[in-house]
């Protein structure tokens, strides 16, 4: 009785969800489908879970927090996600953005610097019934055993754009990733336009967690 109480009031939160992504210009169906299709609630702490709709970031450990909803589905409409395509991620957290890449039908490759939360987040995908390739380590390195990538997603703030991610993409591949201070990152989108050859585009404003490594903070 109190489970699909529950149920029936996570399917009201998640409507509204959509809807404030759709008001906040998220036009990509096939996105707004993923999103619709994943339990949030499932991401986070079972004490947040009732807050798991809000279109707000959320603490998830070590310090990190599962995006807000909107980042994840403005990065995931820039990425132009191809069922079949091959899209990196670096910072799984809690392996949500990695489940809206999988929904729409791409192979992920996640990277994931914290033991504590690579370990957790493949956990829960694979009990989810979900498939990726999982790695802890600095993902400023990029994962080149698996290179190139149709696109690459960066979930935390750099510095600067780390080389290797753009050495790893495939011609025509993405590399959506915020750069800028510790206040502020503004989205960029890194499309490979032939051999050693990019075209650079600049969006709105976001505020990360830091990208930390070799080629981050
Ligand atoms: N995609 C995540 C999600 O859906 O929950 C967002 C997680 S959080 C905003 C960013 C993550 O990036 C954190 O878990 C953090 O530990 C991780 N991170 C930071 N620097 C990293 C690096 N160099 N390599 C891999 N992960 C990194």
């Amino acid at each position: 009785m109190l489970s699909s109480y529950n149920e029936l009031k996570f399917r009201a939160h998640k409507k509204r969800l959509l809807d404030e992504l759709k008001r906040k210009g998220i036009t990509d169906s096939a996105v707004l489908k993923a999103v619709s299709s994943i339990n949030r609630h499932e991401f986070v702490d079972s004490a947040l879970a009732s807050r798991a709709y809000e279109d707000t970031a959320l603490p998830i450990d070590m310090g990190q927090t599962i995006s807000q909803p909107y980042t994840v589905a403005f990065q995931t409409q820039l990425l132009e996600v191809e069922k079949g395509s091959k899209i990196l991620e670096i910072g799984t957290g809690s392996g949500y953005q990695c489940a809206v890449l999988l929904e729409l039908g791409a192979s992920v490759y996640t990277i994931e610097r914290h033991r504590f939360l690579y370990n957790r987040a493949k956990d829960l995908l694979q009990k989810l019934g979900y498939r990726a390739e999982f790695k802890c380590g600095d993902g400023t390195e990029g994962w080149s055993a698996y290179a190139p990538y149709d696109g690459i997603v960066v979930t935390a703030g750099a510095p600067v754009v780390p080389a290797a991610l753009m050495e790893q993409l495939s011609v025509g591949g993405r590399l959506v990733i915020p750069v800028g201070n510790d206040e502020r990152q503004a989205m960029h989108r890194i499309t490979c336009i032939g051999d050693n050859e990019f075209e650079e585009e600049v969006f709105d404003d976001f505020k990360f967690v830091p990208l930390i490594g070799r080629d981050g903070w």
